[in-house]
């Protein structure tokens, strides 16, 4: 029977004893330290179905790399095999993916199956069944956050590839714990994924019907959405975005009735919170109206499926010895940037004194006082030069087919100032495939793979915006050979983080048009875009504190009701808002912040847009100010997958903070005269 707790074996501790003497008297010394870290790092993992007493015994004696030379064998093989272990896995994935990635006619029912099938799924089961897991622990340092923070500065490269090597090793979640982590993912996606509000059926307190016929937004995208759209000048746009705030709050604080979820049978007035059944002519859903105890409000499910999530995830913890909370999982190893860091650098960025300036020019524009859902303002728009048609057909001419494409790749990143022979080399490892969707990149996973560009091209040649998309794409496969084919160590290759190679690849796409040779930089535009940035940055890093208090007090109080989960979450966005929204909005005790559906399903996920924004404006005024786009990207991708601190640090002197966003910011101020 595999063993449900993390506790060791009794005997574990007394055998620990004998063998590290055994093993110093064998190899001396100068190995007690490598000796006594590899003991106890494979005896957090060992279970009694690994073995008995004996086994252990044998097991640590006949594995330890006692001498440096073994200890070289030993690493080189590990890091060669998993490459080839992680490249022909990453194959077998590409390809079973094939026919529904590409353009390549219908997706048969067996498609889906191999698409959906990964081979490599139980690797980390196997590799402790068959103990290659406990080999690399009793060998190779597991290390903490602080540890690579503190010390990785002045680790070699071969220190920082133990480090990743110890690392993949460093969970061993049993199966029923990683399906009920799984099921209660799904289970949060599927509450997600049905909960639409049918815009026809809102009603003011006149009656009037403020959105169209069979409108169905979907919280809380659709619905932010459609506020960002409102702005574009048509009547009854205030209207409207005041009456989704509304939707909203009630979303938040759970007094949305049950009845109006995702149904076209039911009229709706959500500032009285009436309801009642939809008039038989303005039934746009098909549905027959039908009513059921519409006074009752949604229940909490709300946060009985948020705290489903986190009773689910909670269930790792004591499987996980160096990052034993989930909170801790997702800042320490995910993105490993240290929690109290991240919430200062938001801090930072949300009391900014630049903060008002921005929110008065906004009121400018907007000629009237903000409101709460301003939070969204996606005013901050230059105008382009060329229509979507001129630009299509500019597009077209020179990419008829994505052959065309791929053959202007060399000249594409010789464009972007990359010296000839890198370009070629580069463009040498690109394959590019006609994407069923609008488009993506794939990176090679060794180096005998090739990074695969997804783009869309219509029968009438390449358009504007898969072209714009391609570009993106084309950084990302950019950054992916680079940072796989001329990095020191395979298990070095690759970026800190998505972030990263998303900051690179935005790098690319800003440059689209003067890749077609279209367009000069433009202050004016670009300090547009920067407000731009910054207003969506300053919106997302609140949402993200919230979601930060929300995990925090739901560590706190394990035992927490439902509905003490809510009130939890309402003070806490509360809290937020009034620190450091309510001084430019004029406003308190607004709840928006607590709207993300992210923070139901997605697992503490929200913190990574605001240090996106972050790190994609630290890259690209390295880039801004070194000139070319092609050796300053070459130069930064080289660290690899380094803690985001130190690879920062090499690229632009500073670790990861906001201070390049809001140095840009100041002058795109100064630039709009504001
Ligand atoms: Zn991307």
């Amino acid at each position: 029977m595999p063993s449900t707790t993390a506790a060791p074996p009794a005997w574990m501790a007394m055998e620990l004893a004998g063998l590290e003497d055994a093993l110093v008297l064998k190899y001396g010394e100068g190995q007690r330290v490598r000796i006594q870290r590899g003991l106890k790092q494979v005896s957090q993992f060992w279970r009694e179905e690994d073995g008995d007493r004996g086994d252990f015994r044998s097991f640590m004696t006949d594995n330890f790399a006692g001498t440096p030379a073994a200890l070289d064998t030993m690493f080189a093989r590990f890091e060669s095999l998993l490459e080839q272990y992680d490249g022909h896995m990453h194959e077998i994935g590409r390809q079973f993916r094939t026919q529904s990635d590409l353009d390549l006619g219908p997706i048969e029912g067996y498609d889906d199956i191999f698409a959906g099938y990964d081979p490599s799924a139980h690797f980390l089961d196997d590799a402790f069944r068959n103990k290659l897991a406990f080999v690399v622990l009793l060998n190779f340092p597991l290390t903490t956050l602080e540890e690579r923070l503190n010390d990785g500065p002045n680790w070699s490269r071969r220190q920082w590839a133990e480090a990743r090597l110890a690392e993949r090793f460093s969970k061993r979640i049993p199966g029923e714990v990683a399906l009920a982590i799984s099921e209660a993912a799904s289970a949060s996606e599927r509450y997600i994924s049905e909960y639409n509000i049918w815009m026809h059926h809102l009603v003011d307190d006149k009656g009037v019907r403020l959105f169209p016929p069979k409108m169905r937004l979907l919280s809380h995208w659709n619905l932010r959405d459609e506020i960002k759209a409102d702005y574009a000048g048509q009547t009854g746009g205030l209207a409207k975005q005041r009456a989704i705030q509304q939707v909203m709050e009630r979303i938040i604080t759970q007094t949305i009735p049950q009845a109006v979820i995702n149904n076209p049978g039911v009229d709706w007035n959500p500032w009285q919170n009436s309801v009642s059944p939809t008039p038989a002519a303005e039934n746009d859903g098909g549905a027959k109206p039908e009513v059921q105890s519409v006074a009752d409000r949604e229940p909490d499910t709300r946060y009985v499926t948020l705290q489903n999530c986190y009773k689910a995830v909670r269930k790792a913890d004591p499987y996980s010895p160096t990052a034993p909370t989930h909170i801790a999982r997702s800042f320490d190893e995910n993105r490993e940037i240290p929690e109290a860091r991240v919430k200062a650098m938001f801090e930072q960025l949300l009391s900014s004194p630049l903060v008002p300036r921005v929110a008065a020019l906004i009121e400018k524009r907007l000629g009237r006082p903000l409101e709460p859902f301003d939070v969204w303002y996606n005013g901050f728009r230059a105008k382009s030069k060329y229509t979507e048609a001129e630009l299509d057909q500019i597009v077209a001419k020179r990419y008829p087919t994505p052959a065309a494409y791929q053959k202007d790749i060399p000249e594409l990143l010789r464009k972007l100032g990359f010296p000839a022979a890198d370009a070629d080399y580069v463009a040498a490892n690109i394959v590019v495939d006609p994407a069923r969707g609008s488009g993506h990149a794939m990176g090679a996973g060794f180096r005998e793979g090739h990074a695969h560009l997804r783009t869309r091209v219509e029968k009438m040649g390449m358009n504007y915006k898969g072209f714009n998309i391609a570009v993106h794409e084309m950084g990302h496969n950019v950054e992916q050979t680079l940072s796989m084919n001329r990095m020191d160590h395979y298990l070095l290759n690759g970026v800190p983080n998505t972030a990263f190679t998303e900051a690179l690849a935005f790098v690319f796409q800003a440059r689209d048009l003067e890749l077609l040779g279209l367009q000069e930089p433009d202050p004016q535009a670009e300090a547009l875009s920067t407000l731009n940035d910054f207003w969506g940055a300053y919106e997302i890093a609140g949402v993200a504190l919230v979601d930060m208090g929300v995990w925090h007090w739901m560590y706190d109080h394990p035992d927490a009701t439902p509905a003490e989960l809510r009130e939890a979450t309402l003070a806490i966005a509360r809290e937020v808002w009034n620190k450091y929204y309510a001084p430019v909005f004029h406003k308190k005790d607004v709840v928006l912040l607590a709207v993300y559906s992210h923070m139901i399903d997605s697992f503490l996920y929200l913190p990574d847009y605001p240090i996106g924004h972050m790190i994609a404006f630290q890259i690209e005024e390295q880039v801004r100010k070194s000139g070319k786009v092609g050796p300053e990207f070459m130069r930064m991708v080289k660290p690899g997958s380094v803690v985001p601190d130190v690879w920062m640090k090499n690229a632009t002197g500073q670790p990861v903070a906001p201070d390049a966003m809001l140095q840009a910011l100041e002058r795109a101020l100064k630039q709009l005269g504001a």
